[in-house]
């Protein structure tokens, strides 16, 4: 099983990835055969093999020798990672678009409507609808704040609002709040360490979205037991 959820898991992140950079270039990303980005070759069998195929030519294209990027394997990693974890094909279909989002807003700075719109579907199939107050209290708990923020400092852009609303659905007023917190503590680490390695500026954008999808799986499945955590540890020592 735990083979099976890792081949699954691999695959279809490699998949993701692809649609992803294809999407951008317009490119049809069921039918086009993969190719190598420097020389155009078609790639083979081997070539396409979730992180063997990355471990096999040495991260080099085997035709040209070009460098081919990490992100490739650690993609496929983290889709294995997202099979392991999940207990059910939704919430891996789930991870499986916020992997999209990251992804996309990594390389274009835009958190695309289309990624949205599966997320609010996949909210609606996996909310129970017994808290219905809570969740609907979780679209703009964080939210609205945030688009405040956004307009008058424009520290966040709108699709970090959005998503933000749709992912406050799913997960509920308490985890939304713990998933922007993860975001945001994630997001400083990585600005910390840009600043450090003179990668980036103090007026550089760098994209929102990875942070906080990442914030949002780490919510959606360990967020209950982390809030509980955190008021057994803080809480009650000061009471
Ligand atoms: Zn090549």
């Amino acid at each position: 099983m735990l083979v099976w959820n890792i081949v699954i898991g691999c695959t279809v992140a490699s998949f993701v990835n692809a649609a992803v950079i294809r999407s951008q270039n317009k490119q049809n990303y069921i039918f086009s055969r993969s190719c190598c980005p420097d020389c155009g070759h078609v790639l083979s069998f081997i070539d396409m093999l979730p992180v063997a195929g990355y471990l096999i030519r040495s991260g080099h294209c085997h035709y040209c020798g070009s460098r081919i990027s990490v992100r490739y394997p650690l993609t496929e990693m983290l889709g294995a990672i997202a099979a392991i974890m999940s207990r059910n094909m939704f919430e891996f279909v789930l991870y499986m678009i916020l992997l999209a989002v990251a992804l996309y807003d990594m390389d274009t700075m835009i958190i695309r409507n289309r990624y949205l719109i599966m997320l609010m579907v996949m909210s609606f199939v996996v909310t129970d609808f017994c808290f219905i107050g809570n969740h609907l209290l979780g679209i703009v708990i964080i939210s609205i704040p945030m688009r405040i923020i956004a307009v008058i400092t424009k520290g966040f852009g709108f699709g970090d609002v959005k998503l933000m609303a749709v992912c406050g659905f799913l997960l509920g007023w308490e985890r939304a709040i713990l998933s922007f917190v993860l975001g945001c503590m994630t997001g400083s680490v990585y600005a910390g360490y840009l600043l450090l390695c003179k990668k980036a500026g103090m007026k550089s954008e760098m994209p929102f979205g990875p942070f906080l999808a990442l914030g949002i799986r780490i919510s959606f499945r360990y967020g209950f037991r982390l809030i509980d955590l955190y008021e057994l540890s803080f809480i009650r020592v000061y009471n």
